[in-house]
């Protein structure tokens, strides 16, 4: 990884003095930046483990004592904020489940710059985007915890493990001051495609990762299939390819104006299409036709991912464009 890069690791919870001890010294070797560990765990089951509670503080604590890692924990109520920050907490993390409850982040928001007032000093917060896909309320959350005096960086989780890259793409192209971390863990919700979305995070020129890491994941009582050992973390990392940012050059230039060109010809046609569709309207209208007609958009959409396939695209991005499409023409066929 760029020397600059942030890594933070660690297990999904806290479970025992003893585990943690050894992450955080295992992961001090491999060099991470920051250790984590949810002490106090938003599980969609109350009959999952819920993690260890206030107790596992004191063995973050420790791991900090120790290793000189500083160390990272989820806060998902004003009390969870004060108790962390009292144990010495470095770095607090909003969870994806509270991201998606505004309310909620307020709240923390206000518990922090309470914290801010009397330490004087910023507290670093990492927001998670929320379970749905939503840019807006991540960035309204990382406004929230800025106006409250933290200092703020995002995580991408992605939602329902799948990555939702418009989303993290959106929250660059409107905060491109803020750092912004890939956590592959629950993003992909699976060990074995933690190395590719590593990459894709490098790829994609992220600051970071946050990767979930065990000592024993087969053991974990929470997130198991998702977890990875240290030495396999540090494999992962020492195999990454790093991108520079070179300059850019005259045969780049020429491709950017052939996409610039490329661009022109789409939205020349779909601006001709939706002319079309006006007519289309009108005509309907004046014959009592409905605006949705279900089986000429099923024999289009037919025909269209049948081509597209044939041509080496993606079905499924096919079909996204084309709802598109088709939901626009009606709403101006309305
Ligand atoms: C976590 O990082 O342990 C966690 C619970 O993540 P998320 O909020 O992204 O599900
Ligand atoms: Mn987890």
């Amino acid at each position: 990884m760029q020397n600059q890069s942030i890594l933070i690791a660690g297990p999904c919870a806290a479970e025992s003095r003893e585990q943690i001890l050894t992450a955080a010294r295992e992961l001090a070797a491999v060099g991470v930046s920051l250790f984590r560990a949810g002490v106090w765990k938003p599980r969609t089951s109350p009959a999952s483990f819920q993690g260890a509670g206030d107790e596992a503080l004191s063995w973050l604590a420790e791991a900090k004592r120790l290793t000189g890692l500083p160390v990272a924990t989820e806060v998902a109520t004003p009390e969870h904020v004060d108790k962390a920050l009292e144990a010495g907490v470095d770095v607090l993390w909003i969870g994806a489940r509270t991201a998606a409850n505004p309310i909620a982040v307020q709240e923390i928001a206000d518990a922090i710059r309470k914290t801010c007032v009397s330490r004087k000093s910023g507290v670093e917060v990492l927001v998670k985007n929320p379970v749905n896909e939503d840019a807006s309320l991540w960035l309204g959350n990382i406004e929230r915890l800025e106006k409250a005096g933290a200092k703020v960086a995002a995580i991408h989780r992605g939602c329902n493990h799948k990555p939702c890259w418009a989303m993290a793409f959106e929250l660059r192209r409107q905060r491109p001051d803020v750092t912004l971390i890939l956590d592959p863990s629950h993003l992909s919700g699976d060990a074995e495609k933690i190395p590719m979305l590593c990459q894709q995070a490098m790829d994609l020129n992220y600051d970071g990762l946050m990767v979930e890491v065990h000592p024993h994941p087969e053991e974990a009582l929470s997130d198991a299939k998702q977890q990875i050992t240290p030495h396999r973390l540090q494999e992962i990392v020492s195999q990454l390819v790093l991108r520079k940012n070179s300059q850019i050059d005259a045969e780049l230039l020429a491709l950017r104006k052939q996409i610039d060109e490329t661009d022109d010809a789409i939205w020349s046609l779909i601006a001709h299409r939706m002319e079309v569709v006006e007519k289309i309207g009108d005509y309907k209208r004046a014959h009592g036709l409905p605006v949705l007609q279900s089986n000429r958009f099923s024999e289009l959409m037919e025909r269209r991912v049948q081509w597209a396939t044939q041509n080496g695209l993606d079905a499924d991005i096919v079909r996204y464009i084309l709802n598109a499409l088709h939901e626009e023409s009606c709403r101006h066929q309305l």
